[in-house]
C-alpha cells in the first residue's frame, strides 16, 4: 500500500503533473485496537474513540457515517488518519496529504486550478489522475 501510494507521487500522471519525490514507509509496529468493536464506524462518538487510538493510521472495515467515506483525518495538519477497507493506495496518498497541510483542491483559491481540480490527488473524490501542483508537490516535500 504505501510503495503504490509512492508511485502514484512519483510518476508524472497527464499535463502539468509534478512528480514529487517522496517515498512512503511504515514504521512502528502493527497493533489492532478495539475502539470501535465491531470494526464498523456508526458514531460520531466511535470516530473519535478511534481518532484517539494512537497509531497514526486506523484501519476499520467501514463507516456508516458518510456515504462513500474511504479515509479522513481527524483535522486537517494532524498525523491521525481513519482508513476503511475500500480506500486504496490513492486514498492513503490522499489523506497523507491531509496530514501535511493540504487542502482539497476545490478550496484551492488558484484560479487557475478550477478546470483541472477533479485530476488532483487531493480531489475530495477519487479522480481518474493523481496529478500535483505546485502546492501539493511544496505540502507532500
Ligand atoms: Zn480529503
Amino acid at each position: 500500500m504505501f510503495s503504490s501510494a509512492t508511485e502514484l507521487l512519483q510518476k508524472r500522471d497527464i499535463g502539468d503533473d509534478i512528480r514529487c519525490a517522496v517515498k512512503f514507509v511504515r514504521s512502528g509496529s502493527l497493533n489492532t485496537f478495539t475502539a470501535s468493536g465491531d470494526g464498523i464506524i456508526d458514531s460520531t462518538q466511535e470516530e473519535d474513540d478511534v481518532f484517539n487510538e494512537s497509531e497514526h493510521i486506523k484501519w476499520v472495515d467501514s463507516t456508516s457515517l458518510t456515504p462513500g467515506y474511504l479515509g479522513r483525518v481527524s483535522a486537517i495538519g494532524t498525523k491521525n488518519i481513519i482508513m476503511t477497507i475500500n480506500g486504496n493506495s490513492k486514498t492513503l496518498a490522499h489523506e497523507i496529504g491531509h496530514t501535511r497541510g493540504l487542502m482539497h483542491d476545490e478550496n484551492n483559491q488558484d484560479p487557475s486550478l478550477n478546470n483541472r481540480a477533479s485530476h488532483r490527488i487531493m480531489y475530495h473524490y477519487l479522480s481518474t489522475n493523481n496529478t500535483l501542483n505546485q502546492s501539493d508537490y511544496i505540502g507532500y516535500k
